[in-house]
């Protein structure tokens, strides 16, 4: 039997945030794409959907914006955070995309847009199709082997194979770089559902509370539901996954503010869980392959950056490769140059959410973090400027000015001790992150 053998300038596996991404920026170059996922749309995919107003920003740079905003979900300009008896809100600083809110759109919504968008830019997005083996030339990736579920197997011939194909990525694997070169365990876990929200005056607000090792958050989204995330330490996944539920509930207890945020509130869906989501760089481009989103790059949900990072560096992708697509080792140079670009742009925010994912206690230093923010003397802005990527983590929060809270911390009655150790710890930390980062942009 002979094998039908279709060709394309792009093939992409994958067609949510990054995969629709891709093909956006690859079609509107005027490039045939063809984008292969094994699901149909719309559906669902295990993650929550806080966007910050960076994410929106990246929603809206694709064309997309309009569509999302369909959805219904509230536009959120303000941002809470709450430890102990420490509370911050914060407005956003307007985007270079003029957003100053953020959003969260369940995922069915969220990636129907973008296919829909991507399939306007002029993509073609097939769906029930899955990816099964690679096609090679020497050492070169020319292709992907695929079968419809209903069909026979067949070959896309293309001089790029986009990888975009999330974190169990079968692309990493064909290419031999499955092994993440970075890796961070997460040592919290991540139980989420959705409850009918019946606070009016919380919907244009995303919050999240600290209590001991606890942490929670309310995120309203689109058909009147907030979605409510607990984040406890990864030794209490097994509680969570004997009686999911009811773990749930007693975590929302365990954290008052939350549980008086959801005050007439109803739980509205299943409680779902995820124990396993380390974070990690993969080498991510190679002879005509490239591996954008989750197959080559994922931080801990703790911050909230995954489809803000699929969608921005699928687009890029998308851009450096086109011009590209006839020259073959022009093309190798931009990919290359492509996942240099998001290496530098992201491993600060990758150090830091590592930081922010410790299931630990709020610490004393941290502590003085939250009272300097929520004394109002201008640093929650700039800090959640930090979430919107206008800021890398050292801009909002200088080497003198850590230092000040170390200080404080220290001078503070009552856990002197404690600070010191934490204070030291978090200097070496520090040095050692910006010797990382240093290599990181030398590496281009
Ligand atoms: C628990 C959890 C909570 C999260 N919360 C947030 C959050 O609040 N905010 C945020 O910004 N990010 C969040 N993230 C991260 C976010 O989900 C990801 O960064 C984002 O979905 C990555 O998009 P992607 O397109 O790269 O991959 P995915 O969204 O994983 O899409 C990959 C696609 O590839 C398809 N596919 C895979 N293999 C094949 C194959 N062989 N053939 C055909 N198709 C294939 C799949 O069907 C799927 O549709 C969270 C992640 C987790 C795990």
């Amino acid at each position: 039997m002979t094998t039908t053998i279709e060709t394309a300038d792009a093939v992409v596996v994958g067609s949510r945030c990054s995969g629709c991404a891709a093909s956006i920026a690859l079609a509107r170059a005027g490039r045939k794409v063809v984008a292969l996922d094994r699901a149909t749309f719309p559906s669902d995919t295990l993650s929550t959907h806080l966007l910050f107003a960076g994410g929106v920003s990246e929603i809206r740079a694709l064309g997309a914006l309009e569509r999302v905003e369909a959805a219904g979900a509230p536009r959120a300009p303000a941002a809470f955070m709450a430890a102990k008896e420490l509370e911050v809100t914060a407005g956003y600083t307007r985007t270079s995309e003029g957003i100053d809110y953020g959003m969260s759109v369940r995922r069915p919504a969220l990636d129907m847009a973008l296919v829909e968008t991507a399939r306007e830019a002029g993509a073609e997005i097939r769906e029930k199709t899955k990816v099964t083996d690679l096609v090679w030339e020497g050492d070169r990736v020319v292709g992907v082997k695929a079968k419809a579920y209903d069909g026979e197997p067949y070959e896309i011939h293309a001089p790029l194979v986009v990888g975009a194909d999330g974190r169990k990525s079968l692309v990493a694997r064909l290419v031999g770089v499955e092994e993440p070169y970075r890796q961070n365990p997460n040592k919290r876990a991540c139980v989420f559902a959705y409850w009918e929200d019946a606070r009016p005056e919380w919907r244009p607000i995303m919050a999240q509370w600290r209590e001991g090792e606890e942490l929670g958050t309310a995120f309203p989204c689109d058909g009147g539901l907030v979605l409510v995330l607990l984040m406890p330490p990864i030794e209490d996944g097994p509680e969570y996954r004997a009686d999911p539920e009811a773990a749930y509930l007693r975590g929302v207890d365990k954290i008052p503010a939350l549980r008086e945020r959801l005050r007439g509130c109803t739980l509205a869906s299943k409680v779902r869980i995820s124990t396993d989501h380390a974070a990690y760089f993969r080498r991510s481009s190679g002879k005509g392959w490239a591996l954008p989103g989750d197959a080559g790059h994922f931080k801990d949900p703790v911050t909230a950056q995954g489809i803000r990072d699929a969608l921005r560096y699928g687009r890029r992708l998308g851009e450096r490769a086109a011009p590209h697509l006839d020259d073959r080792a022009a093309l190798d140079r931009a990919l290359r140059a492509w996942e240099h670009e998001r290496e530098t742009e992201c491993i600060e925010i990758y150090q830091w959410t590592n930081l922010l994912a410790r299931a630990e206690a709020l610490n004393p230093v941290e502590e003085e973090l939250y009272r300097e923010m929520a004394t109002g003397h201008g640093l929650a802005k700039p800090m959640l400027d930090v979430f919107s990527r206008i800021k890398q983590p050292h801009e909002a929060l200088p080497a003198h000015l850590a230092t000040r809270m170390a200080l404080r911390a220290i001078a503070r009655p009552g856990r002197r001790a404690e600070a010191a150790k934490i204070a030291v710890r978090e200097l070496k930390l520090d040095v050692a992150a910006r010797a990382e980062r240093r290599a990181v942009r030398r590496a281009g």
